[in-house]
């Protein structure tokens, strides 16, 4: 495809590319990618990566998974894509449908845009009208502490207390954070963290009575925040308290939806009917940025009448891209088959069986376990310190990509990851902490 060299590839890289959640000024070359096929990367200097962060909690199925690349191959000779507004096209309308048939209740309405972030600022702007449209000012949001949902202003704000957004503080709007109660396995606190992160949530209700727009959280886990876990019965008890307050909950599963917690989605996992749910990362198997807003009839209903000004006034120019649509529904296929369900248990299974042995390395604590996500915290890290960085080198010098989280190391897998190279990347994990 190319006659440009591996070394002129990375000299224009270096000259020219800005890298995302990068340092330049100190951050080694980056790895220049080839190609990739199940859970691995092959790099242009012949090196192989195990993928296990699914290529930051996007991929399902494998890198060039066949299936999803045909799909959008199909689709492109198709139709490459089309103006939203006025008209629409099957992959879209046959997508939406099958979304909304795993999400509970009359979670029916999807609204598409491209990425994590304009998910969750579409959910926000939503919340926000749909109370204005209500002739009710309600304008305060509520978020967890911790709680990542992406880098655009409104998600940021939301997000503001996971500490990355110093230098954008003028752009944020002000958000009530309520403390999330991590725990992890064998964790005797748990019930004691719930009882008092409920009395700061009541707190932050009744202080703010008859104005919140919406509650907004990660349910289960929070990704960003270092896969922070909370219990199911945690959410539960959300959700009543947000009906006590006559607000909107919104779930951001934009890293927990499709598999990854075990169940399709978290709130079907924790038995919540939320307001909004939020879904990228998994939804195109990793091929398309794409996103789905999904929320219930009566939001939608809220949005009618006659004058322009009730209407949603929002969209982006590649909106329900025909291509991402069409790679979303071949990536429900798989993900739908019973091969993929067994994967999905089977990854859960390997976790449940070394994670116990990990734990038991000096500075090993808090390991924790969601469906095919498990997660440990190191001591003595820090994010981006010199030690995390020194460990995400020595797993890429044995083959393995993964990307420390300051204290936590965590593996969160395509689903197509085989018995053998899970047990492979959890024996490497064991041999480069315990060389510490
Ligand atoms: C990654 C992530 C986002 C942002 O998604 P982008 O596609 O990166 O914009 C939002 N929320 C959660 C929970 C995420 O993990």
């Amino acid at each position: 495809m190319s006659d440009l060299s591996s070394d002129e590839l990375r000299a224009l890289d270096a000259r020219h590319v800005w890298h995302p959640f990068t340092q330049a000024g100190t951050a080694p070359p980056a790895i220049l990618a080839r190609g990739g096929k199940g859970a691995t990367i092959h790099g242009a200097d012949g090196r192989e990566y195990l993928d296990v962060c699914s290529s930051w909690w996007v991929n399902l199925h494998g890198h060039a998974n066949p299936m999803i690349a045909k799909a959008i191959a199909e689709q492109a000779a198709r139709l490459e894509q089309v103006i939203f507004a006025d008209f629409t096209h099957e992959p879209a309308v046959r997508l939406a449908a099958r979304v909304a048939g795993h999400l509970p209740g009359d979670l029916d309405r999807v609204f598409f845009s491209d990425d994590g972030s304009t998910a969750v600022e579409v959910a926000l702007k939503m919340a926000r009208q749909y109370w204005s449209n209500q002739g009710q000012d309600r304008r305060v949001y509520v978020a967890f502490h911790g709680g990542y949902h992406g880098d655009t202003a409104g998600s940021m704000s939301v997000g503001r207390s996971c500490g990355i957004f110093a230098a954008w503080e003028n752009m944020m709007f002000p958000v009530e954070v309520a403390p999330f109660p991590v725990t992890w396995d064998g964790d005797e606190e748990a019930e004691a963290k719930e009882q008092r992160a409920l009395l700061a949530l009541d707190e932050i209700l009744e202080r703010n009575a008859g104005k919140v727009a919406g509650v907004i959280i990660e349910p289960l886990i929070q990704g960003a925040a270092g896969m922070r876990m909370c219990r199911p019965h945690f959410l539960r008890t959300l959700e009543a308290r947000v009906r006590e307050a006559g607000s909107l909950l919104i779930l951001d599963e934009v890293m927990t939806g499709f598999g990854r917690t075990g169940e399709i989605f978290a709130c079907v996992k924790a038995g919540i009917l939320p307001d909004f749910v939020c879904l990228s990362k998994g939804l195109t198997g990793g091929f398309l940025p794409m996103s789905l807003t999904v929320t219930r009839e009566f939001i939608y209903e809220g949005f009618l009448g006659t004058e322009v000004s009730k209407a949603f006034l929002h969209g982006h120019s590649y909106t329900a891209n025909p291509l991402g649509c069409a790679a979303g529904l071949a990536s429900l296929d798989l993900l739908e088959g019973t091969e993929c369900q067994a994967r999905i248990q089977a990854i859960e299974a390997i976790h449940r069986q070394r994670l116990p042995g990990t734990a038991r390395h000096p500075g090993v604590s808090k390991a924790r376990l969601c469906g095919t996500i498990a997660a440990f915290d190191l001591a003595g890290q820090g994010y981006g310190g010199a030690l995390s960085t020194r460990m995400k080198n020595a797993f890429l010098e044995k083959g393995l990509l993964m990307r420390p989280m300051g204290d936590v190391l965590y593996l969160l897998p395509p689903y197509c990851i085989t018995d053998m190279e899970l047990h492979r990347a959890w024996d490497i994990i064991d041999g480069v902490i315990s060389h510490l």
